[in-house]
């Protein structure tokens, strides 16, 4: 059989992860980058790689079947993931879990026109997180379900500490308490609250003459980012930031701990160690990718999520390779 040929919408981190994954699937192929930028402007990873401009990609709809979109979630992906899935097959990482619902009813609705098949918010948190915490309370009903990220690092709130005014540049690691890891593993069911749950730790470089206590103040009050947490701020030169902290590191634990009777206590645990969450992410965009191919090809249209499909839909190996080595 001919290979599944990809082409990758975006190229940041995400492309560059699915460049990566790409090759090591045999069974794929990535027929090219689609970027809004100049095309001669971006390096792939493969030299290579044929880089495009997006106002080509309609005129290529014949030679991709499956694009993976790897644009952001604020801005990207709410207006590329429909305005494409009127024409291609397509896969993303939407992780806007409020606005789930509001992007998977207008990807539908392009998709369901179209014919073809678009799966939304695939990753690791939407994604296998999300598949777990399903999982947990289908095997579990009288339960309790946890989601712990980290240690990692969080893009947005490294955003936000590096607009205080002040800060020349920042980093934000998100760290689950060990305490109310452990209380959950122990099957007890606790009631956390958020600054129970997880701390935050900050590593700032400041500019020069910046007043190092206002900044601490300023970040650790912030409200949503950091005032419900316990969070610490560490000052660093500029060259420790680029030395230390350049790796996207992330992971955490879904925890469900359950009775199936008064006497016994049942506890699933699924966890990510992540040394690179783009890298990740693009993996296991790659593998739904080959899921929405087959989900196409058997006329499975319209809007979909990981909910949607089978276990054995994402593997290379044949159903019945499956069964004789994996079940
Ligand atoms: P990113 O590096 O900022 O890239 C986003 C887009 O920005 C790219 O597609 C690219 O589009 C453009 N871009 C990249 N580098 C650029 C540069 N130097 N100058 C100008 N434009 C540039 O974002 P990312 O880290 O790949 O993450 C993308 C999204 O993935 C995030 O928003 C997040 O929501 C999602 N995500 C989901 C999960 C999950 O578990 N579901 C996990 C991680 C991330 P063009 O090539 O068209 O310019």
């Amino acid at each position: 059989t001919s290979p599944i040929r990809v082409g990758i919408v975006g190229y940041g981190n995400l492309g560059r992860g699915v460049e990566a994954a790409v090759a090591k699937n045999p069974d794929m192929q990535l027929t090219g980058i689609y970027t809004r930028r100049n095309p001669s402007q971006l390096q792939p990873l493969n030299v290579g790689t044929p880089v495009h401009a997006m106002d080509v990609l309609l005129s290529h709809k014949g030679q991709v079947d499956v694009l993976i979109l790897c644009g952001g979630s604020k801005d990207d992906l709410p207006k590329q993931a429909p305005e494409l899935a009127a024409h291609f097959n397509l896969i993303d990482s939407f992780d806007t879990h409020a606005r789930i619902p509001e992007h998977f009813a207008n990807v539908d609705s392009a998709a369901q026109g179209s014919q073809c098949t678009a799966l939304i918010s695939a990753g690791w948190d939407p994604g296998m997180f999300s598949i777990n915490r399903v999982m947990g309370e289908a095997l579990l009903p009288d339960g309790a379900t946890y989601t712990f990220w980290g240690k990692g690092l969080s893009q947005g709130h490294s955003d936000a500490i590096r607009r205080v005014d002040g800060v020349a540049g920042g980093v934000q690691y998100t760290i689950p308490v060990e305490d109310a890891v452990n209380k959950v593993r122990s099957g007890v069911r606790p009631e956390l609250s958020t600054r129970e749950k997880h701390k935050r730790e900050c590593h700032v470089v400041l500019k020069d003459g910046a007043d190092a206590e206002a900044v601490r103040k300023t970040i650790v009050e912030m409200p949503h980012y950091f005032d419900q947490y316990d969070t610490t701020v560490s000052f660093i030169t500029a060259e420790e930031l680029a030395r230390d902290h350049a790796a996207m590191p992330h992971g955490g634990f879904v925890i469900r701990s359950g009775n199936t009777s008064a006497e016994n206590k049942q506890v699933i645990e699924y966890r990510l160690q992540l040394d690179s969450n783009p890298e990740f992410t693009s993996s296991v965009l790659v593998a739904y990718a080959r899921a929405v191919h087959r989900m196409a090809q058997a006329g499975q249209h319209g809007c979909k999520t990981v909910f949607d499909v089978a276990p054995g839909m994402l593997s290379p190996k044949s159903a019945a390779e499956l069964r004789a080595e994996l079940l």
